[in-house]
């Protein structure tokens, strides 16, 4: 149990003072956008790491099919990289990892459930790339407001109004530049602090390895040394300001205007001024609200919430492991929580925290860190934990699965294996199982976001339980949640039928395909076909 070393009152201010130095958050973006040598340069310049390429170190990357898995298997190691604590100035910054392919934008979700802010990262050449619409998407549903940093400034690319334009257009988000960059995408010179900071002036490193040297230089000094490119981005300023495109925090926090920075992650060009505006800007956490809409203050006794289970990290010991997003109180190592689904205890002896490649254990913790729990088979995604009186937080809200098979075991005797793989899976949220009556417990629904899901299932079907499955893909493309009373209806109907979604219980009619759909819409009106959250 929790060692009650503190007074009521200071306990409370602690949890006050630790919340509002935190600050937790994700980055969205397209492959190749630049995510993980940004993830490198903030934890470099926050001298968490001392070179570059330590915490990520892509190399020898191959595919798509689950990040953690190839690296696993490629460097001998475990590895996740599922949150990155980076300490900076007094502060804590919480990087929570997201993956990188359209195909797993459901796990996202979940990652972005868990952060109070996210960096859409660009290629200044590319500007919204597909995934980085989807992704944004996703985080103006959340409600997490948004910093924008154009990456690769170093490298020919595109005009930053032309940027900008694009951003607002496409995604009608008012781009409130906090820098401007001097010299075009290619001749990157440096970056006016549109905050009064003045002119920083960058000196590339070879390689890029190290910081890069910024020297701040007053406004003559800059205009006699960069020239036209000067007073390009000054005439550029002006227009900025004409238009009022200026930093607006009320505005940002409703994700309505987004920040935005110009910089380059290889080179190390304005990485310093971005972990700067995160501790500046970006919203320390807040009161969550619980399922009956009540906010629970960042003060309340402990409670988290589990966005990510991952399994078998240890190949020592099969272990499933749970990332729980902390929302309110202390984290003391030992305490016993209790686990809001089922009311049972659970003992977080073994907690650790998670530090890019590393795990270790951890003995605190407070609101908006992530703590990994270990022997975590109880806990499914979504799930709450916390101390004193109940308290349960609204279910993460489940993809529209576009993609459906039925899975069977290869060998019929591996059964067992086959039925705890495909619990595990379901816990996890790597794919939906759907089951029903007519199909029965040995041949359950797969349903996914994106196919890729189902190779993970596969592989890891084969390899960490061995029960090799077979998939029979099934000839429907989209569903709809129901209910118990329409579903009779709905099952009789030609290209559609009802199974029951096992992780809630909820009831969802797959159908052929939306043409399919339109015409039971029509045709039923009076049964009940709700639409789930967009996915693909
Ligand atoms: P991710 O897929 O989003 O994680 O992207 P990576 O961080 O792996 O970067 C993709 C490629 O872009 C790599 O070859 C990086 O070296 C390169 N890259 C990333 N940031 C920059 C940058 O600021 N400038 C340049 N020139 N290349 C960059």
């Amino acid at each position: 149990m929790t060692v009650a070393a503190h007074t009521p009152t200071s306990k409370n201010s602690e949890a006050v003072g630790e919340a509002a130095r935190r600050r937790t958050f994700a980055v969205i973006s397209h492959p190749d956008a630049g995510k993980s040598t940004l993830t490198e340069a903030l934890a470099l310049h926050a001298a968490a790491i001392t070179s570059a390429g330590a915490v990520h170190g892509k190399g020898d990357r191959k595919g798509v099919t689950s990040d953690w898995m190839e690296m696993e298997q490629a460097r001998g190691i475990s590895i996740t990289s599922a949150a990155l604590r980076i300490d900076y100035d007094g502060h804590v910054l919480n990087l929570l990892d997201t993956p990188g392919h359209a195909d797993f934008s459901e796990d996202t979700y979940r990652v972005l459930a868990a952060v109070d802010a996210a960096i859409m990262l660009l290629d200044s050449a590319k500007g919204l790339e597909p995934q980085t619409l989807k992704l944004f998407d996703v985080a103006r549903n959340q409600g997490i407001p948004v910093i924008t940093f154009v990456n690769k400034w170093d490298r020919p690319g595109r005009e930053p109004l032309e940027l900008l334009d694009e951003i607002e257009q496409r995604i009608g988000l008012r781009p409130t530049p906090l820098n401007w960059p001097v010299g075009i995408a290619g001749d990157f010179r440096g970056l006016v602090d549109r905050n009064g900071g003045g002119y920083v002036k960058l000196h590339r490193t070879p390689g890029g390895a190290t910081k890069a040297r910024e020297e701040r230089l007053t406004d003559e000094q800059a205009a006699r040394l960069e020239g036209p490119a000067w007073e390009q981005a000054v005439e550029e300023l002006e227009l900025m300001t004409e238009i009022g495109a200026d930093y607006d925090p009320e505005s940002f926090l409703a994700g309505k205007s987004s920040p935005v920075m110009f910089g380059a992650a290889l080179p190390n060009f304005g990485v310093a001024q971005l972990l700067r505006t995160l501790v500046d800007i970006a919203p320390a956490p807040t009161p969550r609200a619980d399922n009956q809409g009540r906010p629970r203050p960042v003060e309340a006794p402990f409670s988290g919430l589990v966005f990510k289970m991952q399994a078998n990290m240890d190949k020592a010991h099969r272990d499933r492991m749970a990332f729980v997003r902390i929302c309110s109180g202390r984290f003391d190592r030992g305490m016993v929580l209790t686990h809001a689904a089922t009311g049972k205890p659970f003992a977080t002896k073994y907690t650790q925290a998670v530090f890019g490649s590393e795990r270790h254990t951890i003995d605190t913790a407070f609101a908006g860190d992530v703590i990994a729990l270990v022997n975590a088979q109880s806990l499914r995604v979504g799930d709450t934990l916390y101390d004193g009186p109940k308290v349960e937080f609204p279910p993460i809200p489940s993809f529209a699965p576009e993609h459906f098979a039925v899975a069977r075991a290869i060998d019929v005797s591996r059964y067992k294996q086959f039925r705890r793989g495909i619990d595990q899976l379901d816990s996890e949220g790597v794919v939906q199982v759907l089951v029903s009556d007519v199909r029965g417990d040995q041949a359950p629904v797969l349903a996914a976001v994106g196919p890729l899901q189902f190779d993970v299932v596969k592989h890891r079907m084969e390899h960490e339980f061995n029960a090799p499955i077979e998939l029979a893909h099934l000839d429907y493309g989209t569903a709809r949640r129901t209910d118990p009373d329409s579903a009779p209806a709905l099952h009789g109907l030609s290209g559609a039928e009802v199974l029951t979604r096992r992780s809630d219980n909820e009831l969802l009619v797959l159908v052929h395909n939306k043409w399919r759909l339109k015409v039971i819409q029509r045709d039923h009106p009076d049964l009940t076909l709700d639409v789930l959250l967009a996915g693909g």
